[in-house]
Formats: structure tokens, sequence, C-alpha cells
């Protein structure tokens, strides 16, 4: 019997009739033999309701008691399919991330899945019942509820389907597959049949919401056969694949964004060894995360670091950095908040030179101005104001030809090596 896990995301069971319209389904992939492991998130809207009525307490509310309260909107969707599907005949259980022992991390809002007692989950499967779990949530080693930080219900999905080695782990969501960008702001985007982990880790990473970071990490380690499909309207969605074709890949495969990001600049820092570590070890151990890097060439034995953070976590940090500056008698702290991130991502690029030029060339003709760069093998990641994130995500996709299916077409404009 074929194994499968299927997970549905907040739009798709944002209302009574979305749940049983995703009844429908799993009884449909039940009816032809399928044992299934549902994984489910809260209704659109209910985890952002959550945080909010938090906030109206008090926005510093400890972390612990957020993800009790945040937990529970995942709770509601899965009994509420488990009772849509027991009116259909079908025997079902719902469970808490903690009653079927996603173990993780203590690490409240972003906990990382440490293990999973598949065997519970297998034994309800063996007498013919449909699993329903809740996603984005586990329990630590003291029976602390823990969430795995936004979207993290893909990471529970896949998750569950390598703890139970599944035969593939269905996400389906509101659009019907990968885009080349986010079709809400690019409308010629394009579907792409297939993806292989790699771009698809760069795109999660860099903001492409479509699956969670985690979640294509843990597809990747444990060869997690992954499709992305649209739970409105049936299709081949997008496969995540494992193995790079021997076709000509896309230079740029596509483009993601993330308008929450914020920058700081720690100014006249001694230039000396220990002092990268002397700031950026206490951020670290704040689970302040990272991402890009720079350091300015020194000049009179001082230099000048900027970084990004999250904007959630841009007040954060900037305290730290304070804090930290005072200690290494740096000059000053600096930091906007209105900084935006894009990146172009492509296993291509190892082949072809000119498509950083490329970029720059596209931002430049159009008045926007780079004020951050970082690169990997496989993407060029900028960042600019983000009043400009729209008009420059649509003119890369322009620019690199993204709407157009031809490969050909994609590699001019750019030399090969
Ligand atoms: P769910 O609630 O099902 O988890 P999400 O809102 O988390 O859904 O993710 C789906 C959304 O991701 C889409 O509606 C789309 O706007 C956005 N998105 C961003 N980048 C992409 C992309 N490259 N391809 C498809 N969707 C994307
Ligand atoms: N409900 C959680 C969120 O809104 C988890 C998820 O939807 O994946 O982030
Ligand atoms: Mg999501």
């Amino acid at each position: 019997m074929v194994l499968v896990v299927e997970k549905y995301g907040g739009t798709s069971v944002g209302s009574v009739e979305r749940i049983n319209a995703v009844a429908e389904r799993v009884a449909a992939s039940h009816q032809k033999g399928e044992r299934l492991v549902v994984v489910l998130s809260a209704m659109s809207g209910e985890t952002n309701r959550l945080i909010a009525l938090a906030n109206e307490i008090d926005p510093q509310a400890s972390s612990r008691e957020m993800d009790v309260l945040v937990s529970t909107g995942e709770q509601v969707t899965i009994a509420l399919l488990a009772m849509a599907l027991q009116k259909r005949g079908i025997e079902a259980r719902s469970y808490t991330g903690g009653q079927v022992q996603i173990l993780t991390d203590s690490v409240h809002s972003k906990a990382r899945i440490l293990d999973i007692d598949a065997a519970r989950v297998r034994k309800d499967l063996e007498q013919g019942r449909v699993v329903v779990v809740a996603g984005f949530q586990g329990v630590d080693k003291d029976g602390n509820i823990t969430t795995l930080g936004r979207g993290g219900s893909d990471t529970t999905a896949v998750a569950m389907a390598a703890a139970l080695q599944a035969e593939e782990c269905r996400i389906f969501t509101d659009v019907d597959g990968v885009y080349t960008t986010d079709p809400r702001i690019v409308p010629e985007a394009r579907r792409l049949d297939r993806i292989t982990v790699e771009e698809m880790l760069e795109l999660a990473s860099q903001g492409a919401k479509v699956l969670q970071t985690r979640s294509v990490e843990f597809a990747g380690k444990y060869r997690v056969p992954l499709r992305v499909l649209s739970s409105f309207e049936d299709g081949p969605g997008t496969l995540i694949t494992h193995e790079v074709s021997d076709m000509e890949q896309p230079l740029i495969s596509g483009i993601a964004y993330n308008r929450d990001e914020a920058k700081l600049t720690i100014r006249g820092v001694p230039d000396q060894p220990g002092v990268a570590s002397q700031i950026f070890g206490p951020l670290s151990d704040a689970h302040l995360n990272i991402d890009m890097i720079i350091q300015n060439v020194a000049q009179d034995g001082t230099t000048d670091l900027t970084f990004t953070v999250n904007r959630g976590e841009y007040p954060q940090a900037k305290k730290l950095l304070v804090e930290i500056a005072g200690q290494l008698n740096a000059r000053e702290v600096v930091g906007d908040d209105t900084l935006a991130k894009i990146a172009i991502v492509g296993v291509g690029m190892r082949s072809h030179s000119g498509v950083a030029a490329k970029m720059f060339s596209t931002l430049a003709a159009e008045g926007i101005n780079i004020e951050l760069i970082s690169t990997s093998e496989i993407k060029i990641s900028i960042g600019v104001n983000d009043k400009y994130l729209e008009l420059a995500v649509r003119a890369l996709h322009k620019a690199f030809d993204l709407q157009e299916k031809a490969t050909e077409e994609r590699l001019e404009g750019a030399k090969d090596d």
C-alpha cells in the first residue's frame, strides 16, 4: 500500500466549505487505496489574529506563552477535518504535535524537529485510519509546546514523510505549483514543471513563501519526493527533484523576494582579530538570524560592518548591537528597517558569466539603488529600499525572459565561460 503525506495550507482550510473540499480530496485518495497522513495549517488569517490578540496584552509576551497561543489554530482545523472525514464514513483521527511526539528543541517560535514517533502513526494507518496531524507545532523534552516558525506546517509534512518513508509528500496550496516568481506580483510568472532541491532551497530561503526553507532542507536531506499542487484545481503541480537532468539547465529558474528585511551598521569597530566573533556571537546566542554581512576595507585601524536581519527582529538586534558597540568602543550604530531583498536563482549560473552584470544593469536602467549584494554559487541577492521591490522584481523577470519557455532565449545575454 502506498503511503502519502498531504499538507493543506491556510487558504485551503480557510472555511468550512474549504475543509469539506479537502475532505473530498482526502476521501478520493483514501478510496484509491493510499494510506494517508494529512497535515494541516490553521485557517488563513488565524495565526495573525492570535498574534494580534497577544500584542494587545503585551507585545513582549514570553515566547513560551506565544507558542501555547498560536498552536491553537491548527487544533481547530485538524478536529474539523477529522469530523468531515468521519461524516464521509472514513475512519480518521486527529493529533496535535505533542500527541504524535513531534519532538523539537526548546527554541520557542522557531523550534527545530529532532524526532518523530512514527510507530504511533503507523499503528493507526495499519488499522485503515487517516491520520490528521496539526502542522507547525511540536513539543520539547520537558513537554512545552513549541512552534516551528511561520509557514512551519510545510516542515511538519516533509518531516513526517521522511520519518514514515512516505512515497510522496504533496503540499497543497493556493497556487498550482512553484512559479518563476510570486504570481501575485508578476502575473506573467510561469509555473515550473520541476525545480531542483538546491534551487528551491535558495528560493525559499530568499523569501519564496510557497515552501518553508526547513521543509526543503528536510526534503533534500532525506530525499523526500516533494510536489507542490493546488487544492483548488487538479494539475501536475511542480516536482522538487533530487537529480539535475542532463538537459541544458535554464540560466535563471526563479526570483524570490522578502520585504521584511532591515539592515544594521556598526561603525568605527577596531580592525583586529576576534571582533566579528564578538559582534556576531551574542547575536547568534540571542537566536537572531543574520543574513548578508558586509565588511568595509579598514581605514585608520577601524572598519564598518553592515548586516541584515528580519524586520521583526530589528528592534531586538539594534538594542543588542548598541550594547556590543559600547563594549567594543565602536563609533556608532545606524540602521534602516525599510529594506527589501531580491534574489535571482539558477543552477545555470555555475557555467555562465554575465548574470550579475545583467542584473545590475537592469536595476540601473530603472533608477534603483542597490544597497547590499551577496552571492552564492547559484544565487545573486541584493538589498534595495522596499519601495522599489515590485518594480525591481518585474524588471528582472522580464530581463531574464522568465515568462518565455525557450531555454535558449534565456541563455542569451550571458556568455558561455
Ligand atoms: P499556504 O497557506 O498554503 O501554506 P502560503 O501563502 O504559505 O500558502 O504560500 C503560497 C503563496 O506563496 C502563494 O499564494 C504565492 O503568493 C506565494 N509565492 C511566493 N513565491 C512564489 C513562487 N515562486 N511560486 C509560487 N508561489 C509563490
Ligand atoms: N499557521 C502557521 C502560520 O500561519 C503555520 C502554517 O500555516 O504553515 O505561519
Ligand atoms: Mg505556507
